[in-house]
This record gives structure tokens, sequence and C-alpha cells, in this order.
């Protein structure tokens, strides 16, 4: 129905009057059939119309067509619908129009333009006298009265209801989208903070409200973050006014009266809340808290995921005992480093030195608790942006990130060595550790991020070599010795299978009257190009690169080989006793025990001529695999010596804890006999220790008259040097034996 007709088609109706069909032109059904009761003629004529009319839950009406179209006629149903009696809309043209919801009004104005063809029924909102919106849907149809007038004969019913549910059905429809929007964003792996602020940007498309938060709960009591913001928050008027919000969990509950909250639970219990605030009257139903909290469970698990996503990081990333990233995370920080750095970068590998000793004196909880203590100690030393790593066991590395040259890393790595100086306090008790440094400078060294790393490792071993508890910048002397040191590995390689080792022997002969009591098997390395190679040369590079056990093997077969031929050849005499030196590598090897037993076996010669050469550093790796071998071993009867005893820890302990035959005094003590008497006492106090163990004794890198006079007087056994023999092929040792023989013979 229209009041107001402003459209040129509505007038023309007017002027000229409605047309032929104009009678049955309707918004909506058949007129005849949806005003029957008001056809007064036929059958239907018997009913009484205006009864029935006014008792339909509907707004019945007539009204004229144009701007001040008046009411003609309303139904009762006016009153329970719209709130006004049938007698006010009738009285005052222009209340309909006013009562049509504002935003509505343009819609159903423009609706009048329709009039030719008005085909379908209108669904608009009304304002019923209290202010409480009505949805009603107006089904009109223009019909030509017995007066000739066109009027509006219309039904409005109330379809509020209908409407509420339509919007709530739609509403849900929207949030279950948005919940699968923001579902989908976690399972992209959005970052969080775009998920938070995803979340309440849904809230804000499909609850309408304007002002959100995501705050994440610290620990009890302390004030909760703002993670993230929606619009502003207003203060509540329970606020005091000025005072702003702390944002505490109970403030926020207490904010609920025109708010919603949720919270965000994450595995350990409630991380946070996710909390919206309404506009001033706006009323939540229980399907918007679900909504809500189905976005907050998004969160929830995004926060959940992310966590373990974290740990997991970090598990792969960071060293356990002392939670210093490791190897891994260290070259891609330095990687990173190199990329973008602009002046050098160094790189500082640290050793503890011992640290051997004291995981096998103190414990490995000590060991541990030391560990520990490394980084702080190190930081003392360092600025804030370097680095600290654990690479794993006792080596540490820092990076160094824009040193002035080898001058400003010298300076920091003397602060480090400085900071080492005091002891560490343990559980056990004060301790002291120091370190051995190496340094390696991007630019000089080349700027991979291994290759620093294995530089900075030579330096280190270079400083280990000098004296421990110092550093050393690697420079163009060691990288000339690492290329060394790839060649020799390199041409180790084929050493063994191509028969370059050869043994010489040396003799070990009775202080008492110079026979030959045994001989120290030594290895040469024939090489190709470079001829005849000490040890020095190549057995360190052969430890370390795992080749020292073919070499071992070849060692102990030959002299085993070479022992049972003089014994042989001189079956009148003490057999001749056979030394071989074994390398820590060896005895780490499990079938250590099979080779020693096989080289008897093939040898044929008795174990108890065997002498197997071992230094401290093997049993620094005491282990019951090295004590059940030795022992195993030596109850057969082979013969286990400390060789350069002295220069290790000298630790008596050994020699009551495990099976030790003899010890050999390191030349360095033997040199100094006679001369300064701390190195007389040394060897005095060694003798007489080993003495009172019955453990044999030889002296070692005997020279000179001097030196053999000592020892005699200090009853010293045995001795082997340059005074004596060198060592010599296995021809020069059969000619002494057969020297030794005629003298024998001929006295
Ligand atoms: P070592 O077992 O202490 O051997 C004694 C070393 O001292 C030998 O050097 C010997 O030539 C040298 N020497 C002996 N008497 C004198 C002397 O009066 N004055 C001086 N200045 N030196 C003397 P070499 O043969 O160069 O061996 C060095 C080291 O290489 C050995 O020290 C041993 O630890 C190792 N080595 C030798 N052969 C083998 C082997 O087959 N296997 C293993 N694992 N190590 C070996
Ligand atoms: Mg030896
Ligand atoms: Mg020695």
């Amino acid at each position: 129905m229209s009041p107001h007709i402003p459209t040129t088609q509505a007038q023309k109706l007017r002027i000229s009057g409605p047309p032929a069909d104009t009678k049955n032109s309707m918004r909506g059904a058949d007129p005849t059939r949806a005003f029957p009761a008001l056809d007064t003629r036929g059958l239907l004529g018997q009913l009484d119309a205006r009864l029935i009319v006014e008792r339909l839950p509907a707004i019945v009406y007539v009204a004229d067509v144009g701007v001040e179209g008046a009411w003609r006629y309303v139904s009762a149903g006016a009153k329970t619908i719209l709130g006004f009696s049938p007698q006010e809309l009738m009285d005052d043209p222009g209340l309909w129009a006013r009562q049509v919801h504002p935003e509505d009004r343009e819609r159903v104005f423009a609706r009048e333009d329709d009039l030719i063809d008005p085909s379908a029924p209108e669904e608009y909102r009304m304002l019923h006298r209290s202010g409480r919106i009505v949805w009603v849907r107006d089904e009109a149809a223009l019909v030509t009265d017995s007066d000739g007038q066109a009027h509006w004969h219309g039904v409005m019913s109330d379809i509020t209801d209908r409407k509420r549910g339509e919007a709530k059905l739609e509403r849900r429809a929207e949030q279950q989208a948005a919940v699968a929007r923001l579902g989908k964003r976690a399972l992209e792996g959005a970052q969080l903070s775009e998920l938070m602020h995803g979340a309440l940007q849904e809230a804000r498309r499909t609850l309408g409200v304007q002002s959100g938060v995501v705050l994440e709960h610290r620990s009890e009591g302390a004030a909760a973050t703002v993670r993230a913001l929606l619009g502003s928050l207003q203060s509540t008027p329970r606020e005091p006014a000025g005072q702003p919000p702390t944002w505490l969990p109970e403030e926020v509950s207490a904010r609920l009266a025109d708010g919603l909250s949720c919270q965000i639970e994450s595995g350990s219990g409630r991380w946070g809340t996710l909390w919206l605030q309404g506009s001033p009257g706006r009323r939540f139903e229980s399907a918007d808290v679900d909504f809500l909290q189905a976005l907050a469970n998004i969160l929830a698990d995004a926060i959940r995921q992310r966590a373990a996503e974290d740990d997991i990081r970090h598990q792969a990333l960071h060293d356990p005992l002392t939670s210093l990233p490791n190897r891994i995370l260290f070259l891609d920080r330095l990687a990173h480093t190199l990329s973008r750095a602009q002046g050098p970068v160094a790189v500082v590998l640290l050793d503890i030195d011992n640290f051997k000793l004291i995981n096998d004196s103190l414990g490995h909880s000590a060991g541990d608790e030391l560990l520990m203590q490394i980084a702080p100690r190190l930081r003392t030393a360092l600025r804030p942006q370097d680095t600290i790593a654990r690479l794993g066991g006792d080596e540490f590395v820092v990076l160094l990130e824009q040193v002035d040259g080898e001058d400003a890393a010298a300076a920091i790595a003397k602060r480090i060595v400085a900071a080492f100086e005091l002891p560490f306090d343990l559980h056990a008790g004060e301790h002291f550790a120091k370190v051995s440094l190496g340094i390696a400078i991007s630019g000089e060294t080349g700027s991979q991020p291994n290759k620093l790393i294995s530089d900075a490792d030579a330096a280190m071993y270079q400083a280990k070599e000098r004296g421990r508890a110092r550093f050393e910048i690697f420079d163009g002397a060691m990288r000339a010795r690492v290329v060394e040191r790839l060649s020799v590995e390199n041409d180790l390689r084929r050493a063994s299978e191509r028969g370059e080792m050869q043994l010489v022997y040396q003799p070990i002969v009775s202080l008492a009257d110079a026979t030959l009591v045994c001989v120290e098997a030594l290895v040469r390395w024939r090489h190709p190009t470079r001829g005849l190679l000490d040890p020095s040369a190549f057995i360190p590079i052969a430890e370390e690169s795992g080749m020292i056990e073919p070499i071992g093997r070849f060692a102990l077969e030959q002299a085993c080989a070479q022992a049972a031929v003089w014994q042989a050849e001189h079956r009148d005499r003490p057999p001749l006793r056979i030394s071989v030196n074994l390398s820590v590598q060896q005895f780490r090897q499990r079938d250590l025990e099979a080779t020693v037993t096989a080289a008897l076996a093939r040898s044929g010669i008795a174990p108890s001529t065997l002498c197997l050469e071992i230094t401290e550093s093997v049993l620094l790796q005491e282990s019951d695999g090295v004590r059940d071998t030795m022992t195993r071993l030596a109850s057969r009867g082979v013969r286990f010596v400390l060789d350069d005893f002295g220069t290790g820890y000298s630790s008596l302990g050994y020699l009551t804890r495990l099976p030790i035959a003899g010890l050999k005094i390191d030349r360095s003590f033997v040199e100094a006999l006679g001369g300064s008497s701390r190195s007389t006492a040394i060897t005095t106090a060694i003798l007489r220790m080993a003495q009172a163990l019955s453990v044999e004794v030889v002296a070692e890198g005997v020279e000179n008259e001097r030196q053999v006079a000592a020892l005699r007087e200090l009853s010293c056994d045995l001795a082997q040097g340059f005074h004596f023999h060198r060592p010599l092929s296995a021809e020069g040792i059969s000619k002494l034996l057969d020297g030794e023989h005629r003298r024998t013979e001929g006295s």
C-alpha cells in the first residue's frame, strides 16, 4: 500500500483511470482469492466477511493510492501487530510511512513505481509503537472499487519470528564459514599473531562487534599481555574514569556485562582469553558463545601446535645439557653472519684441558656440572652479541661478530684464558679447569662456515701441542700443515695395502750386563716420494683418521712373526721378547683381543714374550671394556707396559688397578738424570715405587755413560737408547743375537 505515491506511473493511473485489467493487477496472488470476503456478492456473500477479517492475525486494509493516501479500512490486527489502533491509522495518513523502518523506506516506497506490474509481496521492517522492530509481509492489489477509484486492498502479516529464525540460520552459516576459514588458515601454518587478528576480524564480521582483544595470561597475579587488538576498547562505567585498564583476568571477567569472553586453553591450562566488547544493550546468544569458543579453540590448537613445534625445534638445535645452541644452529648462525658481515668474523674453538681427568677423578656429574658453568664463565669475557655454542664433549665454540682483525681476536682470547684462571665451584669442591683456544678469522682463512671451524680446530690442536691453557690463531703455516696432513692422509690410505710400512727394532738391554732382553718394534713408512718417514710424521694422522688400525695389525703380525724367527734361531738363550706399541684407538676397536690372539697363534710365540706398550691416554679412557681386554690378555701371559711414564698423569692408581707388568720412564727424565735434582728425585721416586710394586722398569732414551751410571746406582733393570743401540733392521737384530751367542760361546 502507499499513502504517498510520488511516481508518475501512479499519477498516470490516477489521472487516466485504471486500465481495463487494472482490476486484476495486484501485488501477489489472484485478487479474487486474496480478498474473497470483501466480495459481498455470490455464495461467499453469505459469510460475514468483516467478522472473519477482524479476527485474522493480520492487518487487512483498504487504502487510497497516492502520497497522502488515506486508510479507508484497517482491521483490528493493527493493534496487535503495530500497536496502533485502526482508528489511529485511519486518522493520520502519514503514520504508516513514518513507522516504516528508516533503512527500508527507500526500497518500500520505490516499489510504488512498479504499480503496473507489482508481482511480489513485499517484506520489510516496521517500527512497533514501542519501538521494537516488526517484520511484515505486505501483499496488496489495486482494485477499482464501485466508486470507480483504484484502491489498495491488502493484507499485512507479522513475519518477525520467521525473519528472526532466518537471520539466526544465516548467522550460524556465516559463523560456521568463519570457523572454517580460521581453521584453514591455522592448518596452512599461519603465524599465531595473524590467527589471533583473524579470529577478532571474523568475530567482527560475524557478530558485528566493534572491538575485541586476545589476552595472554601471565603467571598468577601478573598483568595479562595484549596479543591482538581490534578497534579500541572502551572502559566500562564500572571503571573509575581515567584509570587505565589493567587487564587482569578478574577484571576482564568483570567486564562481561557488555562483552563476551571465552577461555583459550593450551595443554597446560588456561593460556588466555578471547574477549569481545558488544555495543551497549547488545545481547549475545548461546550460539554466539559457542561460535566464539570455536574460534578460541582454533587459537588454542594453534598455540599448542606451535609450542610443540618450538619444543622440537629447540631440541633439534640445542644441546640438552647446557641449553646452548648446538653445531647445527651454530653453523646456521655463522653462515648467516658471514653472508651479511661487513668486516671480519672470528670463530673461537675452545677445548677444556684434561677434561677426561675431571670426569675420571670426580665423576661424570662433576664433569656435567663443569660443562654447565663454561658458558657463564665465557660470557664474562665476551660481548653480549657473541654467540656461544657447544659442539659436543668438552668442545665449545664462540662466534665473534665484527672483530677488527687478529689483535682484537687475540685480546678477546686472552680475556677468555684469563677468565679460566679462577677455580670452578663444583659440588665435589673447587676445581681448576683451563682451556685451549684456536681462532680462525674470516677473510684470511676463507668464508666457508665449516672451513672456519676446521681451521679454528687446527689452531686449537696447535695450542694443545704447545702446552695448553693458551690460544693460537690459524695462520699460513698452519694451513700448510693442514694441507700436508691431507696429502699424508691420502697416501696413508694405500700405504698398508702397498706394503709401504715396515718395522725397525730397537733393543732393550739389561743394565747389568748389556744383554738383549727385548726389542721394541717401531714402525717406519717408506713413502714412494718422500722417503723413509718416522712415526711422528704419520702416526698422529693415522690415529685421527682411523688408519691406525691396519698399521697396528701389521705391526703386531710382523713383530710376532719376526720374534718367532729370532726365538727359533736362539733356543739356547732366554726367549727374546718383543714389544709392540698400541694406540688408544686400537683399544677402542672391539677386535683388539682377536688381533693379538691371531698374531700370537700364527707366530707360535709364547704370550709371555709379547709386550704391549700403552700410554696413559689409554688408561684415561679406562672403561670396563679396556679393563676386561687387558685382564683377559694379561691372564694369558701378555705383558702390558706403560710407555712414556711421567709425561702423563702418572697416576699410580693404574698400577694397582690394572694388570701392568712394567713401565718405561720417559726420555725427558732420563735425559736430566744426574743433572737437575728435581728430575733425579722424580726418577728415583718412580723407581722406588715400581720396585715396591714389583713392576719392571725400562729407562728410555739412554744416550750416555753418565745416565747409565745414574740408573745403575738406582738399581734400574733395563735400558733402551742410542747409547746402546739405535733402532735396527731385523737382520741387524739377528747379527746382534749372533754376536751375543758367539761371546757366550767364547767365554
Ligand atoms: P716410543 O714408543 O716411546 O718409542 C721410542 C722412541 O724413542 C722411538 O722413536 C725411538 O727411536 C726413540 N729413541 C730411542 N732411544 C732414543 C735415544 O737415546 N734418544 C732419542 N732422542 N730417541 C730415542 P720413533 O721410532 O720415532 O717412535 C716414536 C713413537 O712412535 C714411539 O714412541 C711410539 O709411541 C710411536 N710408534 C712407533 N711405532 C709404532 C707402532 O707400530 N704403533 C703405534 N701405535 N705407535 C708407534
Ligand atoms: Mg714405545
Ligand atoms: Mg716411549
